[in-house]
Parts: C-alpha cells; structure tokens; sequence
C-alpha cells in the first residue's frame, strides 16, 4: 500500500501533541495533519496525571474542610465513611467525557486521528499496525512514563498510573519517591485517612524546590502525622503471606553506619522516584533523532532535534515535565514552521507551577540556591514571612503559610517568588506574570493589598523597608 502523506505527523495525542496540531490547523486549514495515538486521547495530563490527581486533591480537601466544620459551628455528623468506589466511578466517566472532546475536537479541525503505536521506519516515515505514513513535518510529543527501580520485588509494585486505576481505598500505603508526585499522592491518601508512609532517599522532599519551602512543607507534615522515612534507599519488596507488602530498605543517615529497615503491613507499595521517556520503541535510529542517555530526545531552544524536519516537545525532552510547558512549546513550535515566524520559541525562565501538596505550594523563578549562584549572594536580598492564615483563627489545627520573595540587585527585582499555604495554588499565577514582567519589590510595596486574604503578604511584607526611594 503506498504510504499516506500529510503536512503535519504529530505522534502523541497528549498534552503538546494536541496542542501543536490544532494550533497548526487553525493557522494553516489547508494543511493535511495527523495524531497518531497508542492509548487515550490526551495523554498523560488528562488520563493518569493533572486531571484525575486534581479531582483527588480536592477530594481530599473536602475531607479537610469536613474535619474544620465543627470549630465553624456545624453539627456534621460524621460516619466516618467516603464512598472511593462512587468517585472513582463519576472521576472515570468525567476523564472519558474529556477523551470524547478531546477526539471531537480534533475533528472539527480536520486532523485526522489514527489510533495506534507509531514506529520510524525511516527519516520522516512513520509506520502504525503495518499503515505507512509520510510527514513533510514531523513531531515527536510521546510523553513519558513511571520509572520502575531494578530491584526485587519492583514488579509487585504500583506507580501513579496504577494509582488512578485502585478500586478501593487501601488502609495502609507506602510511597517510595521525594518528588512533587510522590508528596502529591501521599499528602492525598493520608487526608482520606489511610495509614500513609513516604520513603525519601536523602534527608528532605521537593529538592528541587527552594530550600526553605522544602523544609516548611516538612514541618506541616509532621505536624498533620503524614510519616516520612527519610535517608532510606529501597533494597526489596516483599509480599507476605496475608497479602500484604514488606518494604526492605537501607537507611543511611549522615555519620552513621547504614541499617537494615523493615516496613511491614502495607496493602498497596507505590513507586513515584521520576519518569522515563517513551523513546525505545520509536525506532529512532531510524530517523537520525539522538537522545541522551536517558533516552530523552535532544533539541535546540526551537524544539528542533538532529533530524532535519523532525521536532519534539514535553516530557520526552526531559525539561519541565508540566503540561503547559508542553503546549507552549508545542503552539510556539507550530507557529515556527507554518506562520512564518522564525524566531517564536517557548522561554524555559519563570515558568510557574504548583505542587498540590497539602498545604499547597505555588512558586516562580529562581530558588535561592539558584539567585545565590546567578547573581553572587551579596546581591540577593530574601524577604519572608511565616504567618497563620485566617482561615485556621476559628479551627483546632494551625498549619502555617510561608511565603519567600527573592530580590536581586539594588532595584529589588523579583527573580523568585515562592509560597506554601493555604490557596498557594490560586494565588500563583497573579504572582508569576508579575514576575515575568520582571516587578520589583518596590512595585509590590506600591500595589493596594486585598483585605483580608493571604495573597496581601506579598505586597505587605517589609512594607516600603526595603529599596530606597
Ligand atoms: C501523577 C501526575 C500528576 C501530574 N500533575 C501535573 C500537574 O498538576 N500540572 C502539570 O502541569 N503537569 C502535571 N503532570 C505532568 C503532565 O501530565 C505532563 O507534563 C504532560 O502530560 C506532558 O505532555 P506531553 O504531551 O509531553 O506527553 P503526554 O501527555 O504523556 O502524551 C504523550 C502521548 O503519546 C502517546 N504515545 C507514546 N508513545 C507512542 C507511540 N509510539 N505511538 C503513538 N502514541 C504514543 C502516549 O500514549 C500519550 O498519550 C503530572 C504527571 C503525573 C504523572
């Protein structure tokens, strides 16, 4: 059969492989445009990551809030019972209804959708269950998936792709990772009261993230009795013979000798310690596309790879695993070859994102670590406050809010803006297009506070005590 040819071959219907298309449909509706798809229309995001783990952060809010409403003066009678089947039911149906308008969608804009897995067969021939396909253009947006560690026992394990998939509610779940995923599922699973252990290999969560808000996070989940094992490495997992799972691990602290642990008891084992590009079956030698060697595809600031025609973008080039990181890029890249802008591509500075942790933490720009080694620490000025929001003055439990501006330079200008607390994640992206307008304190300072809200630090803290005038 000869091969079909389009303009536009897009491989992944996620996150920046829809995006990318649609937005080259409506620049150019003549073009012939392709998605090919091995699994659901929307990929990661919509299927095991933003969207169903959002539905269970709230979920596990409400749970929160039910706690806090007798200090607000309601008589709940609490039975102490959450039906998970009926949730994951209406989570499920809400997920498909997002795959029929993410399909449907498609259509409107003429893209052709063919289901299945794509495999090079040559520069810019792509074949999909023994059908030939040709792009003039070609785009890789194949996403990622769980890694699995080469340990025993790894196999009898779940990761967050599992986790959306659990029928029931476990009593009692160790999650083995430090990332924003890891705490994100845990923080869940120990607000819906499930026995909930978080295994970190070095002696802190969210490394990545600025120190301090790491540490604060840390002190708020002690303080809710979420447990953590820090300083431990797995070595094994085992099932017993009830069932149910036995971690085996090595903890090694700072200046003492490593130990042998056991964790017994545990009905569910999860492993969320980062993620893997979907690049080994690509056949991308085919193509002449190099990958480092995590088998991330390699690209240059225009989500251009070493193959000349082919492009690639999100978590299969390993930078800023978020959704909107990935339809940026992919939008930017379509503009790029079919509008005539040669020079729109996506900046990787100041890209905002929230950890839906609980408490929640929202941040933009630099870490202190970072501002300190950019611009040296003489010239880094850190304001920061640690308060208790309003909302915890009529209730039992008393988490904190911590907010962090970091200023560079005598003009004060924000490089790094970061909060944990309550509302963190709605109050993030305000913050962040002032930071990538490149504000300075002394314009927070200037700006009218909202009262009474805890977004109002930001504009209150060290009021007018900072840059001189
Ligand atoms: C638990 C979890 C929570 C997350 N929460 C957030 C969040 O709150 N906010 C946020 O911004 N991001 C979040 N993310 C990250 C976000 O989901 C990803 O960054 C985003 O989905 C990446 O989009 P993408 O287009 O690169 O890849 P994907 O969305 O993963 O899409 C890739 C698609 O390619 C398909 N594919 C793979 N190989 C082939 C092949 N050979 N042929 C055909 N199709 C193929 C896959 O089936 C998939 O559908 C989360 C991720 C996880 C796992």
């Amino acid at each position: 059969m000869a091969k079909q040819f389009f303009n536009y071959l897009v491989i992944g219907a996620g996150s920046g492989g829809i995006a990318s298309a649609r937005r080259a449909a409506l620049l150019k509706p003549s073009l012939k445009i392709a998605v090919i798809e091995k699994a659901r229309p929307g990929g990661t995001c919509v299927n095991v990551g933003c969207v169903p783990k959002k539905v269970m952060f709230m979920t596990a809010t409400v749970n929160e809030a039910l706690h806090d409403a007798k200090d607000y003066g309601f008589d709940i009678v609490k039975k102490n019972k959450f039906d998970w089947a009926m949730l994951k039911e209406k989570r499920d149906a809400y997920v498909k209804r997002l795959n029929g308008i993410y399909t449907s969608n498609l259509g409107k804009d003429n893209i052709t959708y063919i289901q299945g897995a794509a495999k090079f067969t040559g520069p810019r021939t792509i074949s999909v269950e023994g059908v030939e396909y040709e792009g003039e253009h070609v785009l890789i947006a194949v996403g990622g998936r769980p890694t699995i560690p080469n340990i025993p026992g790894a196999e009898l394990c779940d990761t967050s792709d599992e986790f959306f998939e659990w029928d029931t509610l476990p009593n009692k779940v160790l999650v083995i990772g430090a990332g924003y995923i890891a705490v994100e599922i845990a923080g869940i699973l120990h607000n819906l009261g499930v026995d909930t252990t978080l295994v970190a290999r070095r002696g802190a969560i969210l490394r990545s993230f600025d120190h301090d808000i790491g540490k604060n996070l840390m002190s708020e989940m002690s303080d809710a009795g979420q447990k953590v094992q820090y300083h431990t490495n797995p070595d094994a997992i085992e099932k017993a013979e009830d069932g149910t799972f036995t971690f085996k691990g090595t903890v090694s602290e700072p200046g003492q000798e490593p130990k042998q642990i056991a964790l017994e008891g545990f009905e569910k084992v999860m492993f969320a310690i980062g993620r893997h590009a979907n690049t080994e079956t690509l056949g991308l030698d085919k193509t002449g596309v190099n990958t480092d060697s995590r088998g991330q595809i390699l690209v240059d600031e225009f989500q251009q790879t070493s193959a000349e025609g082919v492009y690639a973008v999100g978590d299969v080039c390993g930078k800023a695993l978020l959704t909107p990181v990935a339809i940026a890029a992919g939008r930017h890249l379509s503009h790029r070859i079919f509008n005539s802008e040669p020079d729109r591509k996506l900046s990787y500075e100041n890209i905002p994102t929230v950890v839906f942790s609980h408490p929640p933490i929202g941040t933009v720009g630099l870490t202190q670590a970072e501002a300190e080694e950019k611009y040296g620490a003489a010239n880094i000025k850190i304001h920061q406050s640690t308060f208790t929001n309003m909302y915890f003055a009529m209730t039992t439990r008393k988490p904190k809010t911590y907010m962090k501006l970091i200023c560079e330079g005598t003009e004060e200008k924000i490089v790094g803006l970061h909060v944990m607390g309550l509302g963190a994640d709605e109050m993030m992206q305000g913050f962040s297009i002032a930071v990538v307008a490149g504000a300075t304190k002394k314009q927070f300072d200037s700006t009218v506070a909202i009262h009474p809200t805890s977004a109002e630090e930001f504009v209150t803290m060290n009021w007018g005590l900072s840059t001189k005038s």
